[in-house]
């Protein structure tokens, strides 16, 4: 067993003496530095992005942290999947890995070590392989189509992953379920300056040979194409070419046919090319402002890939009808809102898009077989997100993880409670900061920030941002958690940071202000009619089944729930399962801005520390005892301390660790004596124990 406290400080920020932001951050920064990337809250791992390629995985590591139970070697994810796997397989609980942290901190990799773990000591055998090596390529599919470069990560998930892996009860893994959260398709079309689209844009026009580059009416030169930004179409450290050929065997390996692969890059192609839809001023014979295609070569090769006559593609981008109930009107569109509509459909192609690769992908992992099935879900979702502009976006993700803030705290004390309770120890009560407040203030059915923001969406007559946020500040005037100039002002209280069309929320991590612009239309997240019912006509199977709502037959006048309805009713299924399983934790910090291995800014992490919530973590960890060890161990390791234990001790565990623990005069306050652990209150006892040791 290595040193508590070695020369890379405590392995375990509950033994950290004194307690306080700064002991912590210096605590992490000397393991950093030392190349110990991994350091555990109990049994939460904080993971600090190396930016380099450490020797500790692979093969032998992750059979030696198979052999070995969690505290006896370095802290690692290894060590940490395989208490959830053993769990899970032994103990017949069903576990959830959430992973956390902010852009570019890890959380991927840390997903990828922890199913390269549970698939390497999972159970063998051909059938089990042929599940295992599925399970593992759906990475790269979902890599291609749902990561892109972004300023804070070359290969940064665009979306929210949860996975849940299913085993037999002889924990064989059978297959799994994978859901996804909230595409950023607004990428598709537009990209920050030094950002790419998503990879698979890159992969397909530098890795495709040209016979397919032809079916697919494409040109290799990325710069040819407007949706792809063309200031940086390649990376260093990325291969497009060889990921291409990875992704295409990948979706092979999953069970797409030839032809599955070759309509979703038909349709890839097809969003691109729209990009390069151009439209221009036209003007009606009353001299209303109309659009036109400017380029008609584009809009008929799309047409043909699309299976749709080109006129009708172009009335469907330039005009719009409006239903009522009596008669349908036909109004033209102006070069803007054309473009809008056009930008619309691609973005709305290719979330589409990315949709249905996960339902293929899930169809070929589903679990068949009606016999009970142990669980193990992976949870990779973007962390707390404060940008200089706030937006919807984070809207949204600041409330999933204000959910997943709740779900940490309630399950972590719930968890110490049980161990109390198992060991036959007394319970004393945690004081925490209970979120419910601000979950509450977003998600309430009839009176929550995401309530009210449909209610304007669906409300007839004139709305606005600005109509929805005097809908707010109406409401949460008296909110403690809740700001915006109207209150601040009505409170007299003079703020020039806080803008007229922003209101502010006082997160668990944090205060992030909250711009309304656009609030209305991403919530809507509605596509033209005349778009999907024109997509649903197209005689390309893939890109029609994608449009259901067109089909007349099917379309009804009611409207599909918003984005933030959706979002708040996809949280609310995973908090369900989240609560019906045993929670571990792998909280990821990004140790620079740079990209650079070896820096580490006590700045920036110090910031993503109070994302994280790391100090409350260790807080409730240790709020009653803050070091646990099964007797055998401990007494192993201590009995030296005592002349009645050492040389010689033939009586049971319990015993000879009181024994140790009496002759040290250790107070009977800090200890509690558990039915199979000791149970110590303060790290400074547990240090004294091993200066003794040291001593010897
Ligand atoms: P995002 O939210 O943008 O998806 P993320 O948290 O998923 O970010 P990753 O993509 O996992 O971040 O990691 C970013 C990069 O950091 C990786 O591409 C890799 O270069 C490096 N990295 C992360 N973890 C490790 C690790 N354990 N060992 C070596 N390099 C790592
Ligand atoms: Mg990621």
């Amino acid at each position: 067993m290595p040193d508590l406290e070695g020369p890379v400080g405590v392995q375990d920020l509950v033994l950290l003496e004194p307690l306080d932001e700064e002991s912590l951050l210096k605590n992490l920064q000397l393991r950093y530095e030392n190349k110990e990337i991994y350091t555990y809250i109990g049994n939460v791992v904080v993971s600090v992005n190396p930016y380099q390629q450490l020797p500790i995985y692979g093969p032998e590591f992750i059979a030696k942290y198979q052999d070995y139970t969690f505290y006896e070697l370095n802290p690692h994810i290894y060590a940490l999947a395989n208490v959830a796997y053993q769990s899970l397989k032994n103990r017949d609980q069903d576990q959830c890995i959430l992973i956390t942290g902010e852009s570019g901190a890890g959380k991927t990799e840390a997903s990828k070590l922890v199913m390269s773990y549970v698939a390497a000591v999972c159970g063998k055998g051909e059938q089990v392989n042929s599940v295992k090596e599925q399970l593992l390529q759906s990475n790269p599919v979902l890599e291609a189509f749902g990561n892109a470069k972004t300023i804070r990560n070359d290969n940064s998930s665009r979306f929210g992953k949860y996975m849940d892996i299913e085993f037999d009860f002889r924990g064989s893994p059978l297959g799994g379920v994978i859901t996804n959260y909230l595409l950023e398709k607004s990428r598709v079309v537009k990209q920050l300056k030094g950002e790419r689209n998503f990879h698979i844009f890159y992969q397909l026009l530098t890795g495709a040979d040209a016979q397919l580059l032809k079916a697919l009416k494409l040109e290799k030169d990325a710069s040819g194409y407007t949706y792809l930004n063309g200031e940086v179409s390649r990376v260093d450290g990325i291969d497009d070419a060889s990921n291409f050929r990875a992704m295409q065997s990948a979706m092979t390996v999953i069970g797409f046919s030839d032809d599955e692969i070759q309509q979703v890059l038909e349709v890839t192609a097809l969003v691109l090319k729209l990009g390069n839809v151009e439209l221009m001023d036209e003007f009606q014979a009353n001299g209303i402002p109309a659009s036109g295609i400017r380029d008609e070569k584009t809009v008929r090769e799309i047409g043909e890939m699309m299976g749709l006559n080109s006129e009708e593609l172009e009335r469907a981008l330039c005009s719009r009808t409006m239903e009522t109930a009596k008669e349908k009107v036909v109004t033209v569109l102006n070069v803007t809102q054309a473009q809008y509509a056009r930008d619309a459909l691609a973005k709305n192609v290719y979330s589409r898009l990315f949709n249905w690769i996960v339902n293929r992908i899930n169809e070929s992992i589903k679990v068949c077989t009606g016999e009970k099935r142990k669980v193990m879900g992976v949870l990779d979702i973007y962390g707390f997100e404060i940008l200089e502009d706030n937006s919807f976006e984070q809207f949204v993700i600041n409330y999933c993880n204000e959910k997943l803030q709740q779900v940490f705290i309630e399950l972590t004390l719930k968890e110490e409670q049980e161990e109390y309770k198992k060991e036959g120890i007394p319970w004393t009560k945690v004081d925490y900061f209970d979120n419910g407040i601000i979950c509450n203030l977003i998600e309430h059915n009839q009176r929550g920030i995401l309530a009210m923001l449909d209610e304007e969406c669906l409300r007839p007559g004139v709305v606005s941002d600005s109509t929805f946020l005097a809908k707010l500040n109406n409401l949460f005037s008296k909110h403690s958690h809740y700001e915006s100039k109207v209150t601040q002002n009505a409170k007299h209280q003079y703020d020039h940071t806080m803008g007229l069309s922003c209101f502010r929320i006082s997160h668990y991590a944090g205060k992030v202000t909250y711009n309304v612009a656009s609030f209305i239309d991403k919530n809507n997240d509605l596509l033209f009619r005349d778009l999907s019912q024109t997509m649903w006509k197209a005689r390309h199977p893939l890109l029609r089944s994608l449009f259901p709502e067109g089909n007349p037959k099917e379309a009804s006048l009611k409207r599909p729930p918003t984005a933030g309805t959706q979002f708040k009713n996809s949280v609310s299924v995973l908090m369900k399962n989240l609560y019906s399983k045993n929670p571990n934790y792998i909280r990821c910090i990004k140790p620079n801005d740079n990209k650079q291995r070896g820096q580490f800014s006590s700045e920036l992490v110090a910031i993503q520390v109070r994302y994280l919530g790391l100090l409350e973590n260790v807080r409730v960890r240790r709020a009653g005892y803050a070091f646990r060890q099964v007797y055998k161990p401990f007494l192993e390791r201590y009995r030296l301390l005592s002349r009645n234990t050492w040389p010689h001790w033939n009586g049971g565990d319990r015993e000879g660790v009181e024994k140790v623990l009496e002759s040290l005069n250790v107070s009977s306050e800090e200890l509690a004596y558990g039915k199979t652990k000791i149970f110590i209150k303060s790290p400074k006892t547990l240090f004294h124990l091993e200066e003794q040791r040291r001593l010897r």
